[in-house]
This record gives C-alpha cells, sequence and structure tokens, in this order.
C-alpha cells in the first residue's frame, strides 16, 4: 500500500439541484462524522452547488473538503459561463478536477488548455485533480502507458510546484469510467506507477513522492480495497457511487 495520505474524491458530475445537493451533503456528514486517520475526502458538486454544500448544515465543520468539476484560467472578465479560480477560492473550494474525458471528449478541451487550467489553480492556492487515461482502442493497441505519460507530460509542461501537496493526478481509463467495467489493481499499479516515474522525471523524486495518483472508472465499496493495496494507488476518484452517501461512506471506510 501507498505511503500518502490517501484520498477519496466524489465527481458528482452534472447531477443533484440545490436541494438535492444540501441532502446529500448532510447525509454523509452524518455518515462520516470522522474520518480515519490517514484519509482525505473530497466532494466535487457542480458549481452552481458549491455554495450549498460548503454552508452550515453542509460540509462546513465537518473534516469533508470540497473540490469544483471545472475551472477557467482568465482572472475575470468577457467570458459568458465560466467561473475563475478566485470564485471558487472564495466559495472556498480546495480542489478542483481538470482535463475529465467528459470534458476532452463532449467539449474539445485539449491538452494545453488543460495546461492552464492546471497553472492558474496552482497559482491560486487550489490543488489541480488532473484527470488522464486511454480509450479501450489505445489499450487494445497496448498503447496505454505512452498516451498516458504523453498527456501527463503536455497537461504539466511548465508547471511548477514546491510540495507534492500541491498536484493529485487521478488515472481514469476512459473504458472503464461509468460502464461497470473496471480495470484490474494491476492495470492500475502499471499505469500509476508510469505515472509516477513521470512526475520524478518532471518535479524530481522528492516532489513526485508526496504527488497523489488516484484510480477512477467504476470504483466502487466491492471494489476499492483491491486498488488501494497497491503502492503507487494513493486513493480514487469515485463517479457513480459518490452520489449515494452509504457506498460513498463505504468506501471511505475501507481506504
Ligand atoms: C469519473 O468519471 O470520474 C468516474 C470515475 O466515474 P465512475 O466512477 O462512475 O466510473
Amino acid at each position: 500500500p501507498s505511503k500518502r495520505t490517501r484520498l477519496i474524491a466524489g465527481n458528482w458530475k452534472m447531477n443533484n439541484d440545490l436541494n438535492e445537493a444540501k441532502d446529500l451533503a448532510q447525509a454523509l456528514v452524518a455518515a462520516l462524522p470522522e474520518i480515519p486517520e490517514g484519509v482525505e475526502v473530497c466532494i466535487c458538486p457542480p458549481t452552481v452547488d458549491l455554495r450549498v454544500v460548503s454552508c452550515k448544515g453542509g460540509v462546513k465543520e465537518s473534516p469533508i473538503k470540497l473540490g469544483a468539476q471545472n475551472v477557467y484560467w482568465e482572472a475575470s472578465g468577457a467570458y459568458t459561463g465560466e467561473t475563475s479560480v478566485a470564485m471558487l477560492k472564495s466559495v472556498p473550494v480546495e480542489y478542483c478536477i481538470i482535463g475529465h474525458s467528459e470534458r476532452r471528449d463532449y467539449f474539445k478541451e485539449t491538452d494545453e488548455d488543460e495546461n492552464k487550467k492546471a497553472k492558474a489553480l496552482i497559482a491560486g492556492g487550489i490543488v489541480p485533480i488532473f484527470c488522464c487515461g486511454e480509450s479501450l482502442e489505445t489499450r487494445e493497441a497496448g498503447e496505454h502507458v505512452a498516451f498516458v505519460t504523453a498527456q501527463i507530460k503536455a497537461g504539466l509542461e511548465g508547471v511548477e510546484i514546491s510540495s507534492g501537496d500541491q498536484l493529485v493526478i487521478a488515472y481514469e481509463p476512459i473504458w472503464a469510467i461509468g460502464t461497470g467495467k473496471t480495470a484490474t489493481a494491476d492495470d492500475a499499479q502499471e499505469v500509476c506507477g508510469a505515472i509516477r516515474a513521470t512526475l520524478v522525471e518532471i518535479f524530481g523524486q522528492e516532489i513526485a513522492d508526496g504527488i497523489r495518483v488516484l484510480y477512477g472508472g467504476s470504483a466502487k465499496p466491492e471494489n476499492i480495497a483491491g486498488f488501494l493495496e497497491k503502492e503507487d494507488v494513493d486513493g480514487a476518484l469515485v463517479g457513480g457511487a459518490s452520489l449515494k452517501a452509504d457506498s460513498f461512506a463505504a468506501m471511505v471506510e475501507k481506504a
């Protein structure tokens, strides 16, 4: 198992209106009055729900941390529909998912976009949860390690951090997201290990040793323990199973 503080992060995606978000946050706070030693928990609701989830009656005064699902890199101005780092920071938000395959695929975000988001977040004191992962076609061609490594190098080009806790990576094979198909724990370790080696090349050993690398893709209470036994898997990014308080809490308890 990894020696780093584990991170279990919930990605709610485009689910839950204000009332539902408040209810789920409340149920999570009740289900997780305390969090096991060496584990950190974060939930990432839709942008419009962040405020209600952060307030009293939400995760305020609980150990559960808050993340966003997207950000724009410019500081302010005529960017209709976008949200800045400072706006997220004022909620307050501690983490922000970037580079999710749904954003890369449906919204045509590029490595260059993710790179600008990563730099803006780090400069503003929010920790990026930088997602990467290959398609089934790339995996079947045996090119998954090369593909993910290239995504990391392009997305993190010129990114500067002074400590590993300023960055989180999530390895999410696209064929495992929302499909019920999971990578095996060995598949996850193979790629997470290669990601760590790439992080060592970019940031040096000491910083790379402190960066959490998560697995994501149909992670659930029944399979999370297997992933977390692996040396380079430091937690999970959880989609579907994060929408029910009992299943998300069960995953935190197994971490
Ligand atoms: C995700 O999209 O971040 C994810 C891991 O989804 P799921 O757990 O539903 O596969």
